[in-house]
């Protein structure tokens, strides 16, 4: 399909891969410091389930913000759109991700969309569950079901970050108090930093890409476990939002819904055609994998995927 082959991708990656030195690793969650910088791979799982991959596309990593587009669709199909945009707007920010001024500024104090870590901590406390494991659980299967593979998380990844996110703390304090979050914050925090250490390699991201390509379902059985119209909206956001503060520059040069996390991880997903893992901890200063973003701008153009 589209011509892909092994090769060609193995060349794309040793191309892109020297980009990795102008990049730094995450530094605000210790247990991501020691990463190995010139890390990078990807996998392709196209719909009619063919596979193609290139680097180390079976090292796990933690999915990081990636998680937001799987939590946004969790959360859709348990209590529907009304509800979950009443706490979370639809509009991009020019900000970073981890900002706190247009919660402030931007009445009525209400995050703007749920790519960002406001939205994001307001959508992951509308996951429903007992406690934190039965919430975790709950999360962890449905993944799970987008993967076909058994989900877990990084426990000291986890850790490392709930013991240093004094941001994102204060943004569920600021959220808290104008409604959007309701509940014990340090539990609220407890299931966000689980959600973003969700560990998978690159195969298994672009399985997941692959079945937001396919409407919601399944490129190798047709089952469907995200309704259609969710996984168009999760879609938009990818445009919208996915690539943080560049996502206008992402649409003008690569052109597919994408969602990146400060692990180095990015997920595609090519409408109608494949999924998309990639993982290179180098990050540039907006927090997207400079690597990465290198490889998939050469692969969109290659091969034309750019939805524009
Ligand atoms: N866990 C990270 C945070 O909340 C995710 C950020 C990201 O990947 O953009 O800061």
């Amino acid at each position: 399909m589209d011509q892909v082959n092994k090769e060609e991708l193995m060349k794309l990656v040793e191309k892109a891969r020297p980009y990795s030195t102008n990049g730094k690793l995450i530094d605000y969650i210790p247990a991501l410091r020691t990463e190995n910088i010139d890390d990078l791979a990807i996998s392709i799982y196209f719909l009619d389930g063919s596979f193609y991959y290139a680097g180390d596309y079976l090292k796990p990593f933690t999915l990081q913000s990636i998680s937001k587009v799987i939590a946004l669709a969790y959360v859709l199909i348990e209590h529907g759109e009304e509800q979950v945009f009443s706490k979370v707007g639809m509009e991009p920010t020019g900000d970073p991700f981890n900002s706190i001024a247009k919660l402030e500024t931007n009445k009525p104090n209400k995050p703007l969309n749920p790519m960002i870590n406001a939205g994001a901590l307001a959508v992951t406390n509308l996951i429903i569950g007992k406690n934190l494991e039965d919430k975790w659980n709950r999360f962890a299967s449905f993944v799970g079901k987008l993967t076909k593979s058994p989900i877990s998380y990084n426990q000291t990844v986890s850790n490392s970050e709930f013991e240093t996110a004094f941001l994102n703390r204060s943004l569920c304090y600021f959220l808290k108090q104008y409604g959007y979050v309701q509940g014990d914050i340090e539990d609220l925090l407890a299931l966000y930093t689980r959600q973003c250490a969700t560990e998978m390699n690159c195969k298994d991201l672009a399985r997941v890409g692959a079945v937001f390509s396919n409407d919601g379902c399944d490129p190798n059985t047709g089952e469907c476990y995200i309704p259609k119209n969710i996984a168009r909206i999760c879609k938009t956001f990818m445009v919208t939002c996915g690539m943080y503060n560049a996502s206008g520059e992402f649409a003008i040069k690569v052109g597919i819904p994408a969602k990146s996390g400060v692990s180095g991880g990015i997920m595609g997903s090519v409408p109608g055609k494949c999924g998309i893992g990639i993982y290179g901890p180098s990050l540039n200063e907006i927090g997207n994998s400079i690597a990465g973003i290198k490889l998939l701008e050469m692969l969109c153009e290659k091969y034309d995927w750019s939805i524009f």
